[in-house]
C-alpha cells in the first residue's frame, strides 16, 4: 500500500478497515480535541517494537474514538524483530504474534513502502493527524574511524545481520567468504555474539533456522573454511556487555574450542567488587573462564587452522587500530600478509597483533558495536 492509497484512506477512513491493515502513533493529550465524541486520527512512523507497543497503548487508551495509521518504509512490518534478531532465536521473534494481534484491530491500519522524508513530510503528517509518533529506530552505524574501515569484507554488524536476515537493504552486501579462514568481530555485546554464532554454527543446524536463503547458500558453499573467530573487546572479561544466556549458546556450540589468554582473565579488586555487585557480570566472567579452561584440547590435531575444530578467541583490552585484510581478489601477496592490526587500549604505542591469518584469502572484520 503506497502513499496514494494512504491519502485516499485519509479521505475515506473505512477503506483501511476493508484492507485489514494497521498503523501506529502517539502524542501529548494536550493536543487532543476536547470533545470525547470527536474521532482521533493518529500516525506512527515505524513498525518496529516501539511502534507496535505505542499502537497497543493508544488503542487501549482511546477506545473507539481513535484510528491509528502505521507507516513503514519497508513493505513488511516488525522492524528489527524481523531483520535484527538472530535467525536461531525463534522464541524472541514470537513477539510478532502479539504485534499481529494488535495489527488486526480494525482501528489500526498499516501502510508499507511509505517513507517519512521521501514520500511524505512530517509537516504533511502533522497537518493530517491529531498526533504523530516517530518510532523509526536507528539505522546507521557508529564508525570506528580506523584506516581500512570501508574495505572489502569489512562490515558493520548491522549490515551483516541485515544480510543474513534478508533485510531488503542488506541482501546485496558484498559478503565474500571464499577462502576466508579467520574473522575478527569487534565488540562483545549480544549482537557481536550473534555474528560469531552464525559464522561458527554447524551448517546443518543453521539451515534449520530462518536464516535468509541467499546467506545460507553462501555460508554453506564458502563459509566452511572459517576456523578462527576472534572476539575483540576494548575492556576486560568482567565488563563484557553480553548476557549469560547468549554467551552460553556461543561457547556451547559443537566442535568449538574456546581460548582466552590467562593474563587477560586476571581480575583486579575493582573487577571483584563489580562482580559482587552485579551477578550477571560474575556469570559472564565464569562462563568465559570455564570455557577457556576447558578449551585446551588434548588432541593436538584439533588445534590450529588445519584441524577439524573451530576456534573462538576472546581478545580483551584491544581496540581496532587498522584493518588491513581482504584487499582485492586473488592477489598472492594477500595470502602471505593477511592480518589485522590492533592497539592495546590505553597504551600510546600501537602494538601489532598478528592474528595468524596466514592462509586463506581474506580475513573479515565486523564491527559489533552500534
Ligand atoms: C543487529 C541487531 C540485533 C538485535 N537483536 C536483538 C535480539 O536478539 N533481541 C532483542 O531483544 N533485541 C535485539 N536488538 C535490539 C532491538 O532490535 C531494538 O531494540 C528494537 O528493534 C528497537 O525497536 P524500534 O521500534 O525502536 O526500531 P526498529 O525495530 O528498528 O523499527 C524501526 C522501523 O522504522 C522503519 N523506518 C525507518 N525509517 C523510516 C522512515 N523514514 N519512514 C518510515 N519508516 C521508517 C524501519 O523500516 C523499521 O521497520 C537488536 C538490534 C540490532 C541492531
Amino acid at each position: 500500500m503506497g502513499l496514494q492509497y494512504l491519502r485516499s484512506v485519509l479521505r475515506h477512513p473505512c477503506l483501511a478497515q476493508k484492507h485489514g491493515a494497521f498503523w501506529v502513533c502517539h502524542l501529548s493529550t494536550q493536543a487532543l480535541p476536547s470533545s470525547s465524541d470527536q474521532h482521533l486520527k493518529f500516525c506512527i512512523v515505524g513498525s518496529g517494537p516501539a511502534g507496535f507497543y505505542t499502537l497497543d497503548r493508544l488503542l487501549k487508551a482511546f477506545g473507539n474514538h481513535i484510528h491509528v495509521d502505521v507507516l513503514d518504509r519497508l513493505p513488511t512490518p516488525f522492524g528489527l524483530v524481523r531483520s535484527g534478531v538472530s535467525p536461531d532465536h525463534q522464541d524472541t521473534k514470537n513477539v510478532i504474534n502479539q504485534f499481529t494481534a494488535v495489527a488486526r484491530d480494525p482501528r489500526a491500519s498499516f501502510f508499507g513502502n511509505v517513507a517519512l522524508g521521501r514520500d511524505v513530510s512530517l509537516l504533511e503528517l502533522r497537518s493530517l493527524y491529531h498526533g504523530v509518533v516517530l518510532a523509526y529506530g536507528a539505522e546507521s552505524d557508529k564508525k570506528l574511524g580506523v584506516p581500512g574501515e570501508g574495505g572489502r569484507n569489512v562490515f558493520s554488524a548491522r549490515e551483516f545481520v541485515w544480510w543474513y536476515n534478508g533485510h531488503p537493504d542488506g541482501k546485496h552486501l558484498p559478503v565474500d567468504l571464499r577462502g576466508v579462514s579467520s574473522v575478527a568481530v569487534c565488540g562483545i555485546g549480544n549482537v557481536a555474539l550473534d555474528c560469531a554464532r552464525v559464522l561458527l554454527h554447524p551448517h546443518d543446524e543453521l539451515a534449520a533456522t530462518d536464516i535468509a536463503a541467499h546467506a545460507m547458500e553462501h555460508i554453506r558453499e564458502h563459509g566452511g573454511g572459517i576456523k578462527d573467530v576472534h572476539l575483540l573487546a576494548r575492556r576486560g572479561p568482567v565488563q563484557a556487555a553480553c548476557t549469560p544466556k547468549e554467551l552460553k549458546e556461543l561457547v556451547g556450540l559443537p566442535d568449538l574450542t574456546v581460548h582466552a589468554p590467562p593474563a587477560q582473565m586476571e581480575v583486579s579488586a575493582a573487577d571483584q567488587a563489580e562482580m559482587k555487585k552485579t551477578r550477571m557480570r560474575r556469570r559472564v566472567y565464569d562462563l568465559i573462564k570455564q570455557a577457556a579452561d576447558a578449551g585446551a584440547p588434548s588432541d593436538p590435531s584439533s588445534q590450529g587452522l588445519g584441524g577439524k575444530q573451530r576456534h573462538l578467541h576472546f581478545q580483551f583490552y584491544r581496540s581496532p587500530k587498522e584493518e588491513t585484510a581482504g584487499d582485492g581478489l586473488g592477489d598472492e601477496k594477500e595470502f602471505r600478509s593477511n592480518y589485522a592490526v590492533y592497539a592495546f587500549e590505553g597504551i600510546l604505542e600501537a602494538r601489532t597483533l598478528d592474528l595468524g591469518i596466514t592462509k586463506g584469502r581474506a580475513g573479515q572484520f565486523l564491527g559489533g558495536e552500534k
